[in-house]
């Protein structure tokens, strides 16, 4: 077993030597021209360049690629947009060719390998603890832009996350190394792996605390973690789903909650503490005056309902009977207008609005009754009285910007 293997095919792997090399100067020893389907209707030639030696890890074991350029002998900037191993051999793909033999500078945007070092190294140290203390195999990792989501095949409960988090947190405490090494069989060292790996085995150990077979950067020590936060999880598939932030993502997430809770604290008035109390008892009154409402609607639509009833009564021969009110939703409208017509003789027309918005209206027309076609009289009123809407032979409905005293002097002609 030994802990220096640097090379991928004739490229020397500095990340695998030592995680923290931001940059190299490096010779090109091959420039493939690549033709990349951009999902558009043009297809885009692409360079991938293959160096003899790399800063870059590229993309793999649910890890993406890094980010960073390449800076030619005349200072020219190009980015590094993708890295891929491609047949053991490490491609940097850039979108200008660069000549073989050139000797360039190979640089990492080493702030995002950063984040990402620290996340990988909360990973190991989350699932070497979960692996301790219940057995289980981690079966999925990816790494987004600001988390990491993995997967167990085993069932864990809210109480084993909160234990597992205080254990993950005292290991970077404790500050433990980090470190790879490279074992001659599989045999030689118990180790948790999450590839079926074709090729040389590299294992991550984590003093005390993990050894995983993994092809990825690690920070040096836990205690660069900084911080593990587990942010969610699911049953999935017999196993559970987590998500994790360490490090850099992890303090961001604690300034944006900082941010929140100071928002919710001045909308409610609330200690940072009793914020959720204070949600619940406007969520509670929220219910209760909602009950109201709608108690307050029926009543309302009960009063309507019994003057129209009433009026039609008291009047047998008006051909259209009309409700005017400021707050009549659609719903109790369309029901005195559908409840109205079974005994109106003619039509009974609901408009529900102030002569400053307008009004909505809602007219229906008794079934026995011929006159007259609403359709027709729906053009008509919304001519006079600069509407919109329509429906059907027996039913419209609209919108008018006129004042009441327009729109009664206008339905006159129907009474
Ligand atoms: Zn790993």
């Amino acid at each position: 077993m030994n802990n220096k293997r640097v090379n991928s095919g004739m490229t020397q792997v500095l990340y695998e030597d030592d995680a923290y090399t931001k940059e190299c100067v490096a010779k090109v020893l091959e420039c493939r021209e690549r033709i990349k389907d951009t999902g558009k209707d043009e297809a885009k030639t692409v360079y991938g360049i293959v160096l003899d030696c790399t800063p870059f890890f590229p993309e793999g074991g649910g890890q993406p690629a890094d980010k960073g350029v390449v800076i030619l002998e005349n200072n020219d900037v190009l980015q590094v947009f993708d890295v891929q191993k491609e047949d053991g051999v490490i491609v940097h793909y850039v979108s200008n060719p660069i000549e073989k033999g050139s000797v360039i500078t190979a640089q990492l945007n080493w702030a995002v390998r950063y984040e990402r070092m620290q996340n990988h190294s909360g990973e190991h140290l989350f699932c070497g603890l979960i692996h301790k203390l219940y057995g289980y195999e981690n079966v999925g990792f990816h790494m987004s832009a600001n988390c990491v989501t993995v997967d167990v095949n085993g069932v864990l409960t809210a109480e084993d996350f909160a234990k597992l988090e205080i254990l993950a947190n005292e290991g970077i405490d404790r500050n433990v190394a980090i470190s790879a090494v490279y074992p001659d069989s599989p045999d030689e060292l118990q180790y948790r792996s999450k590839l079926d790996l074709t090729e040389e085995i590299r294992v991550v150990l984590i003093e005390g605390y993990d050894a995983c077979a993994c092809c990825a950067p690690h920070v040096k020590t836990t205690g660069e973690i900084g911080l593990i936060k587990v942010m969610d999880f699911m049953s999935h598939r017999g196993g559970t789903r987590f998500t994790l932030k360490a490090g850099k993502w992890a303090r961001e997430d604690y300034g944006i909650l900082h941010e929140e809770i100071g928002q919710m604290m001045r909308l409610f008035s609330a200690k940072r503490e009793a914020c959720h109390l204070a949600a619940e008892r406007v969520s509670r009154q929220m219910k209760e005056q909602q009950e109201t409402i709608t108690s307050l609607k029926k009543q309302i639509t009960d009063l309507y309902r019994n003057q129209l009833k009433k009026a039609i009564e008291n009047n047998p021969d008006n051909k259209c009977h009309v409700i005017f009110d400021a707050s009549l939703d659609e719903v109790q409208m369309r029901t005195l207008i559908n409840e109205g017509v079974l005994t109106a003789p003619g039509i009974v027309a609901g408009f529900a609005g102030t002569d400053d918005s307008g009004y909505r209206y809602i007219i229906g027309k008794n079934e026995a009754a011929e006159e007259p076609d609403l359709r027709a009289f729906a053009k008509e009123m919304n001519a006079a009285l600069n509407g919109r809407g329509g429906g059907s032979i027996k039913m419209i409905q609209g919108s008018v910007t006129a004042k009441r005293a327009e729109i009664e002097a206008w339905l006159k002609d129907y009474q």
